[in-house]
């Protein structure tokens, strides 16, 4: 960090961050300033500590602190559907509209080729060695409405269709191109209840 422009340095920074631009983040270093040091320690702290504290549930890929995460360790929770998301952060916007009660199982990659994640690529076995070993009845393939979300809802209908079991898609009501974090839990939780045969 420059010694001289030490606030400038810490703006560069925050502005980096999604959503943060350069007013904002130079808002957030006077304000960090003007909090005290043990608040700007212990944000530092939980910061620089995220990424060794944070790991993938071991059976689901969600991001926890622990070896499994809450909703894989909650034995109120139907083992019988399971819900197929492409990021962590998707497990959190459809928890947030509360009413699905099955598992997930986290993607943490899409369908695109052009990217270089072809069907040789795709982190296809562990769904469906849990598919095939589980007591999964549904799976629910609630990838985004975009052109990679529905290419890989295509290509996970094809794969998991030889296992006999109910595959459904998450129904409209979530926005085409959209994410699904920045749909309201309702729209959302509807568009889940509404999903239909793939
Ligand atoms: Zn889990």
């Amino acid at each position: 960090m420059s010694d001289d422009d030490p606030i400038g340095a810490a703006v560069r920074l925050l502005a980096r961050l999604p959503g943060v631009g350069e007013k904002s983040a130079r808002r957030m270093a006077y304000s960090l300033l003007a909090s005290g040091p043990s608040f700007a320690k212990a944000l530092g702290e939980a910061v620089a500590t995220l990424p060794e504290r944070v790991r993938t549930c071991s059976i689901c890929g969600t991001y926890t602190g622990r070896e499994t995460c809450a909703i894989c360790s909650d034995t109120q929770r139907t083992e019988e559907i399971l819900c197929v998301v492409a990021r962590p952060w998707d497990v959190d916007a459809l928890e947030r509209a509360g009413t699905f009660r099955g598992r997930y199982h986290v993607l943490h990659t899409l369908l695109d080729p052009l990217s270089g994640v072809g069907p040789e690529q795709f982190p296809l076995d562990p769904l469906m060695r849990r598919v095939s070993e589980g007591r999964t009845r549904e799976v629910i393939v609630a990838t985004p409405p975009t052109v990679e979300g529905e290419a890989t809802a295509l290509f996970l209908a094809e794969s998991l269709r030889p296992l006999g079991i109910s595959l459904t898609r998450i129904a409209s009501g979530v926005p085409h191109g959209g994410d699904l974090e920045y749909v309201d839990p309702i729209t959302l939780g509807r568009a889940l209840e509404g999903r239909r045969g793939l």
